[in-house]
This record gives structure tokens, sequence and C-alpha cells, in this order.
């Protein structure tokens, strides 16, 4: 470590820092330092009044070297500290995070700093040496027993393994739920470490609450072979001092594989072999604040950039990673992934039946139609258990008064405050405002106010209700357990509750699509869908896919031990109550047939001229009215004109958001849409300048804030 206040300074380098997101300021700061660093050295400098992290980028400029230059040295201020002890980060991840801020439209700084672990920013050169000091003290640990003996893999699985260790990818692994394709992962993971004494891999979910299990089973995998500090996880679930140690281990190369959420793309892995992105098509990959980059996409381009194996993979692909996975056919050369097809459940297990429930012939307000009860009923008294699941928590959406009319509106938003009856609540999901359930209707007094449709609380309370009398095989009552944001606020909640019903605690358990991903229930039989049909006719095109991927993962949960199944002399079955039965996504979904629904999807989308057959991005405003947001808007998409790229972008109409007002923010954004990429990105780039000149005028004068969000998941 060396401070670097005294002795002259002689080079001037270039720093990424976290700027405000739209300072005037430039990408990189100029500072002075002693001598020139490494670029990727980590520094400390002075911002304003702070002292933040930075990371020095580009080789100093020759600025220093020209005569006559030196009189502007002495408006740049110094280095204040420069953090040697830490290896400089690789070429290879300035990259990435270059083409990260380049395609996503923000600073380097901004990107950089955001991908290192928050406590790097507050440690001064003297507590990051004890850190490393602390990361090199830990004995390698010992490789231990094997605990976990692979099981043989199937003819599939081997396929594919052997597709992945010949070809260089990347790969797109369409395999049914209960395919086996975490063993496919692990076996992948278990080849590239083999192969390279120093190799790294990197392996993302795409939610928290999946962590937990993977990790302990590629513990249970590697830990024998590489020590228990070969495997880290990277979360925002962790403590800072947690990531601050995973991330030097891995950027130390100690770890070899990392598990983790998106955040977990830009982890430091000066040996990447391999990068997994499990259930690819999951819009959790999508980052919706800051740079809003996709963690699949990038890892994507991580992959190419350092020569990495990518394999991604999904029941359900998203149309993008399907389409880019298409075999070569007639004059199409076919995209640039290779598809990998895993269709057959482990130990021959048949995926399940799908039952559509028409609610139409069902008495109006009908929750959950009789034959959906009878089927779960039996499965009560066999010992299975069924999951009932509804994407709405909470008691019910509205609370409303029959007199006068009045609902629980959030006065901040528009959008209606949900009921959440365990603590008499009005709670908004859209700003957070929470207040005691009034004991009368606030507008005209009257004491009968009621709650309105449905939520999962209520659907709990429903079915422990209409329990109440059967009993399980043994004798005890029926057990009825739920799983949301709610249940599993507290720390170690979610662990606890699906222990439980891995445990058979539990014979119905009600849920959110919290518990509709990637858990391997081994006794649920039956899976319901108590209400799907909103997503129908969503305004967003890609709310069908949506839909069919999270039914099909859903059906997924049920079933998955074929042995057991045959034993109980069960059958597993999905079931879903719809007032459009004859939609034709039931239909494919009645058929487990993806491709067919993706092929439908697809052809509509190229008539359409919509993703993947263009690209899009949106323009977003906030203001404090809606017509000062739709005018800035406006007056970008007039300064649009002026840019060569404007023939070939489609710039659509400024629109409201759906949930038009947040906070007391009003919100409205404005599509742009290109058939090709380099013009998009063009455009984009150019436009950047102009619309920070634009916040300078009158149209600019009432916006709190605008942002760009590229191949936004949700329009
Ligand atoms: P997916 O992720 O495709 O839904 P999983 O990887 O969870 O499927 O596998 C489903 C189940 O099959 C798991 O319990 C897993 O341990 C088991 N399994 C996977 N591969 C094999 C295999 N080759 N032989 C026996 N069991 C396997
Ligand atoms: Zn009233
Ligand atoms: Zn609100």
């Amino acid at each position: 470590m060396s401070g670097t206040s005294e002795g002259p300074a002689a080079t001037v380098v270039q720093v990424a820092v976290q700027t405000p997101a739209h300072a005037a300021l430039g990408d990189l700061l100029s500072y002075l330092a002693p001598a020139a660093l490494p670029p990727g050295t980590l520094v400390r400098v002075p911002l304003g009044r702070r002292e933040v992290l930075g990371v020095v980028w580009e080789p100093a400029a020759a600025a220093s070297e020209e005569p006559g230059s030196d009189a502007l040295l002495p408006a740049l201020r110094p280095v204040a500290a420069v953090l040697d002890g830490l290896a400089p980060l690789p070429a290879a991840w300035r990259d990435l995070v270059d083409f990260t801020a380049r395609y996503y439209q923000r600073s380097r700084g901004e990107v950089a700093l955001a991908a290192l672990p928050p406590q790097l920013r507050d440690l001064d050169a003297t507590q990051l040496a004890r850190r490393l000091k602390r990361q090199a003290a830990r004995p390698a640990a010992a490789p231990g027993a094997a605990t976990d003996l692979p099981p043989e893999p199937s003819a599939e699985q081997a396929a594919v393994l052997a597709a992945v260790v010949q070809e260089a990818g990347p790969f797109l692994l369409f395999g049914s739920t209960g395919s086996g394709k975490t063993e496919v992962y692990l076996r992948a993971v278990a080849d590239a470490l083999a192969a390279d004494g120093a190799a790294q891999a990197l392996v993302m979910v795409p939610e928290i609450n999946l962590t937990p299990q993977l990790e302990a089973r590629f513990r249970a995998r590697f830990a024998p072979l590489y020590g228990e500090d070969a495997v880290v996880a990277m979360h925002s679930g962790m403590t800072p001092p947690q990531r601050l140690a995973a991330w030097l281990a891995a950027h130390l190369g100690r770890a070899r594989i990392v598990l983790g959420t998106r955040m977990a793309v830009f982890a430091a892995l000066p040996r990447l072999a391999l990068i997994v992105v499990d259930e690819e098509h999951d819009p959790s990959y999508k980052q919706q604040e800051g740079a809003r980059y996709s963690a699949r996409d990038l890892a994507v381009w991580r992959g190419r950039r350092e020569g990495a194996k990518v394999l991604l993979g999904s029941a359900t692909p998203s149309l993008e990673s399907w389409h880019s996975s298409r075999p070569p056919e007639g004059e199409d050369p076919g995209g640039r992934y290779r598809r990998l097809a895993m269709p057959s459940r482990i130990g021959e297990g048949a995926l399940p039946r799908v039952r559509l429930v028409d609610m139409t012939r069902q008495p109006g307000g009908t929750v959950l139609s009789p034959p959906l009860l009878e089927a779960i009923g039996e499965r009560v008294a066999r010992g299975e258990q069924s999951m009932v699941f509804l994407n709405r928590r909470g008691y019910a959406p509205v609370l409303a008064c029959a007199d006068c009319g009045w609902k629980s509106e959030c006065p901040h938003c528009s959008a209606f405050r949900v009921f959440h009856k365990i603590d008499r609540t009005l709670r908004c999901h859209h700003c957070g405002f929470t207040e005691r359930v009034p004991r009368a209707c606030p507008a005209c007094g009257n004491p009968d106010i009621a709650p309105v449709g449905r939520g999962t609380e209520r659907l709990e309370e429903h079915l422990a209700e209409l329990f109440a009398g059967v009993a399980r095989p043994d004798g005890t009552p029926v057990r009825v357990a739920r799983i949301d944001a709610d249940s599993t606020r507290h720390e170690g909640a979610l662990e606890r509750q699906l222990a439980e019903v891995h445990a058979g605690d539990v014979d119905v358990l009600v849920g959110t699509q919290m518990i509709a991903k990637g858990h391997d229930f081994r006794r649920i039989t039956l899976v319901a869908a108590a209400n799907p049909d909103s997503a129908l006719f969503s305004s967003d095109f890609r709310a069908p896919e949506r839909l069919f991927s999270l039914l099909m993962q859903s059906a997924g949960r049920a079933g998955r031990d074929s042995a057991w199944l045959a034993a109980q002399g069960s059958t597993a079955e999905m079931w879903i109550q719809t007032h459009h039965p004859q939609h034709p996504l039931f239909d494919a979904l009645r058929r487990h047939d993806y491709p067919a629904f993706a092929a439908r999807q697809l052809a509509e989308r190229q008539a359409a001229g919509m993703p993947p057959f263009s690209f899009q991005a949106l323009l977003r405003a906030d203001a404090r009215t809606q017509e000062a947001a739709q005018a800035f808007l406006q007056a970008a998409s007039s300064a649009a004109e002026s840019l060569p790229e404007a023939a070939r972008v489609m710039r659509y109409p400024p629109v409201p958001l759906a949930v038009q007002r947040v906070a007391n923010v009003e919100r409205a954004q404005m599509l742009v849409e290109s058939d090709s990429r380099a013009a998009l990105q063009r455009l984009l780039a150019g436009w950047q300048p102009l619309l920070h000149a634009l916040r300078r005028t009158p149209e600019g004068k009432g916006i709190i804030r605008w942002l760009v969000d590229v191949d936004p998941q949700s329009i």
C-alpha cells in the first residue's frame, strides 16, 4: 500500500468512480498519480468533499509528457491511496464493464462500482490489507471424503455433456422439468474444473430463494474434491462482509465455483471457463434499476470475450434464446446457439396430466371449483401433497364499501392498497404506504366494508375452512400452509417453510409464483393455478410467454418422484381454472408442447415485427405531472429527428405506464424500435447528449428523472 500525498505527482490516470447518474461530469475522471498505475488498479480518490473508491481505467494519458501542458496539472487532484495489495481487475472484466456501460447507456464508473462488493467502497488500504491477510491465512481446506455419489447419467444427459465438451457453444439446454438439468450443470462444472487446475465456473439462478438448495448440492459434490472454500455464493441476501469475502475469494482464484443471482455475472473471475444460466428465460435476470442489464445476455457476451463456455438452461426458453438456437433450415443458416434437448423426465416419469376447469360453467364467485376440491381431498386422504398458486399476495386486492363505492385506493399511486388480514393493514405494493384497516368506511361511515377479490392469505383461509373436517391417513388434521413474500419476510423463514413441505408436514401448500419455480418437491402430485386468466389479455406482448412458462414450471413441481408415484398408484395432475379454456395457449400446455407454443408466438412476433425480430428500448420520464413527463418524451422524440439513424428507428408516441403514478410521481414512456440492433445502439448513443441538453430546456424543467431501458422486458 502506498500513500501518495508526498512527492511530486507525475502521471495522469483516468479513474472510473461512482458519479451521480446524470451528473454533467465526464465518464471517467482524471487524477494525478506518482507513477503510472496499471489499469484495473483500485484506488481511493477525492470526489468533491469525499474520498471514494475508484478503478484505474485507461493507461495514463500522455498529457504530462507534452511540453507546455504542465499548466494543466495543478487543476488535477492527486490519487489519495493505491490499494495495490490487490491484483488489478483484469482487462476482460474491464471490457465487460465497458460493454455494459455502452450497451445499456450508463457511465462506466456507475457500472464498475455497482459490480464491486459494497464493503470495498468503505475500506481504506490498511483495512483491505487486513482482509486480504485473513483470506490468505485460511488454510486451503483439505478435500474430504465424497458424500454425494453422482448418479449414472441418463442417455440424454450423457449426449448433452458430450456436446458441451466437444463443441464451442453457446448452448441452450432445452430440458423438461425433472429431466435432470441440475445434474448436467454439476457434471459440466466438474468437467471444466477437471480439465484445468485453476479453472473457475459461474452458475447463476434467477432467485435468491433457489440459491440455498443449489449451494447445498454443489457443496456436497465439490467440497470433497476441492475443499469447502471452493464454492462461494453471491447474492443480495448476504451481509456486506460475506459478500466481500466471496468476491475476494473469486478474484484471488481461491473460489472455483461461484453460485449467484444476476449480480454474479460481474464477479471477478480470472480463470473463468464455464458459465451456467439456469432458468435462462426468467425475467429476474434483467436488472430493474441503474444499468438495466440482462445478466443472461451479458453471460453470453462474457463467455465469448473470455473464451468460457456458456450453458443456458430451461424447460421453457425465452423466445429470444429459442430463436437464436434454431437449427439451420434451407436458406436460413440457423441461430448462433447450439440447441441441446432432454425431453424425458428422469425415471421415465410422465409429465402431469393437464386438466382445465371451465370457470364459465361454475357459479359466479367460485374460488376453487368442486372437482378441484374433490381432487385435492382425495390426495390428502392418500397422504400426497397439493399445491395451489395464485399470483396475488395479501388477503384481498381491494377493500370496498358497498354503500358509497369507496375503495382502498393508495393516495400516492394509481393503484389499490391490498388488504392484509394478518396484521389488519392496507398496504400499497407499489410505494409501501401502509395504514391500519379503518373500522368503517372513511367516506360514509358504513361499518360494513368488505374485501373484494382474493389473494393467497384468503385462499389459505378458505382451504383451511373447507378441509377442516378431513383427516390425513394417520388421522391427524389436514395442514394448509402458505409461502409468499409476506410469509418469508424474516430471515430463515423460507428455508423453514420449505423444510416443512419437504418433510411432509404440509398437505396443501398455497403460494405465489415463488413456489412454482425450481424446487425439487418429491411428494407433490397435484398443482393448481387458481386464476391465471389476467395474463391472457395483458397489453404486454410478452405476457403469454410468461404465463406459459409459469404454468409449465408449476406443472413441473408435480410428480417428480415417479417411483413413489407408481407405488402410490397415483398420477400427477396440473389443474387450471380459466374462463377461456379454448385459448390456444392451454392447448399447447395440455400437450406439454413448448415448441408448438413457441412456433406460434414467433410467427406472430415476426408478422408484427416484434422482438426477437426487432430490437427495442424504452425512454422513460418521471415528473410531477403526466403532461410534463409526456412533453419531455415528445421533445426527446423531436430531438432524435436530427440523428442520422432516425429513419431506421421507429419512435412510438409517449404513453403513461400501466401503473401511471407511484409515490406521487407520474410516469410515462416512449418505445423506440428498429430491425437493426446496431442502428438502435447508434441512435441511443447519439441521443444521450441531446437528452442531457433537453433537461436544461423548458421541456426538461418538470422532469424528476429520465432513463433508458435497452431490451426492456416489460412494456
Ligand atoms: P430439472 O432441473 O431438470 O427439473 P433436476 O436436476 O432437479 O431436474 O432432477 C430431477 C431429479 O432427478 C432430482 O431429484 C435429481 O437428483 C434426479 N436425477 C437427475 N439425474 C439423475 C440420474 N442420471 N439418475 C438418477 N437420478 C437423477
Ligand atoms: Zn362508504
Ligand atoms: Zn402507493
